[in-house]
């Protein structure tokens, strides 16, 4: 039981971790999942995806169209 909810709450940890974003106006990293493309320190949206596992840089992507 106590083994399983470790694993699980390890599997979390691991997706928070790998989606990070770098700010390029105050050149900054930040986890992608709290803050999503908005730079938690200065507001900015002038930021890109610097690792992260595929779902997430697929929901990046996706809302980062530019037309
Ligand atoms: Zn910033």
């Amino acid at each position: 039981m106590k083994r399983t909810e470790v694993m699980k709450a390890a599997e979390l940890i691991i997706e928070k971790i790998d989606a990070v974003t770098y700010c390029d106006d105050c050149k900054k990293e930040y986890a992608t999942v709290t803050y999503g493309r908005i730079c938690p320190y200065c507001k900015s949206e002038h930021t890109w995806l610097v690792r992260g596992n595929e779902f997430v840089i697929k929901e990046i992507e996706a809302a980062d169209e530019e037309c």
